[in-house]
């Protein structure tokens, strides 16, 4: 195929085709009955739960006053969240944290908030959710008042919540340009704001909304410096990683970009570089079966977040 902006274009559309089924996928885009999912609820202990369900994975903290939310899932979800919380706690969601800006964090926010929650995210993706925005080549219109966060930050934000430490770090350009890395100091576990890959796999970053190669390193740099041999780090979906599968993945991206480079140094098109393979010593362990992050999908994500290429398919409004 001869390269242009066009091909790569078209190569990204195959791409979000394929991402319409799973996770991180504005939820007008996907095709799963919601109906059919349930929540599996995972103790990770000092009041910490995590809330699995194929998607844009939740966490919550139970405290004597209420309950601490990181993500609300996609709004047909809502009430199964609102259900699994009260399971385990009775207390009503008092603050809320959305991770970024892909619909599975934040679309059931008016929702859960309507009982007086605060709702912090990073100030991009209050910006994205204000105006509106395309993700995937879907458009996300804009979010009600309602749904919105009522408190944002730029950099790095603590919480003090019920005798926890949550510290909140974004990290430019990894996944998208609006994560919230969720650190629980007393509990050990980091919400990854989707920059590690769900049980272990290639991790995903959307470069139309301003996700970066560069950006990805710098998260999982961030989050190893967190992390001790007991830390879980909580993915879109699967169980939580270790430290080693993290460190695992962030070494992965690192070679994988040194090769990539090269190639582009060496003056190779997209297909080119794809054509010699530079993940084919990965993929027996980054590649899962459902995963639509292939190693030919990694190179190209690589290859197309180096040399600056963003996707025309997901302008800002
Ligand atoms: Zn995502």
């Amino acid at each position: 195929m001869k390269f242009s902006l066009l091909a790569a274009a078209v190569t990204r559309v195959s791409v979000a085709a394929a991402l319409s089924v799973l996770s991180c996928v504005p939820a007008a885009a996907q095709r799963i009955d919601y109906s059919k999912l349930e929540i599996k609820t995972t103790d990770l202990g000092h009041g910490v739960f995590l809330l699995g369900w194929q998607g844009g994975d939740s966490l919550i903290l139970i405290g004597d006053d209420g309950v601490l939310l990181v993500d609300t899932s996609v709004a047909p979800m809502g009430d199964k969240i609102k259900a699994a919380i009260a399971r385990v706690s009775s207390k009503p969601i008092k603050l809320i944290v959305n991770t970024h800006a892909h619909a599975d964090h934040f679309g059931a926010n008016e929702a859960l908030a309507r009982g007086g929650a605060t709702i912090v995210a990073h100030d991009s993706l209050r910006d994205r959710m204000a105006k509106g925005f395309t993700a995937f080549n879907q458009a996300i219109p804009p979010s009600p008042p309602a749904a919105l966060p009522t408190a944002t930050y730029a950099d790095a934000m603590t919480l003090h919540f019920d005798g926890e430490t949550i510290q909140l770090f974004h990290p430019p350009n990894a996944h998208t340009d609006s994560d919230t890395l969720v650190h629980f100091k007393r509990a050990n576990v980091i919400h990854a704001s989707g920059t590690i890959g769900g049980d272990g796999g290639y991790p995903f970053f959307d470069l139309g909304s301003g996700g970066s190669l560069a950006g990805m390193i710098v998260a999982e740099d961030k989050m190893l410096s967190l992390s001790d041999d007991k830390t879980r780090i909580v993915a879109d979906e699967g169980d939580p990683a270790s430290t080693a599968t993290l460190k695992a993945s962030r070494d992965m991206l690192v070679t994988l970009r040194a090769r990539v480079q090269k190639l582009i140094d060496e003056g190779k098109r997209e297909d080119e570089a794809v054509a010699t393979k530079p993940t084919k010593d990965f993929d027996a362990r980054f590649v899962h079966q459902g995963n639509f992050v292939t190693g030919d999908a990694m190179t190209r994500l690589a290859y197309e977040s180096i040399k600056g290429v963003t996707p025309p398919i997901t302008p800002r409004r």
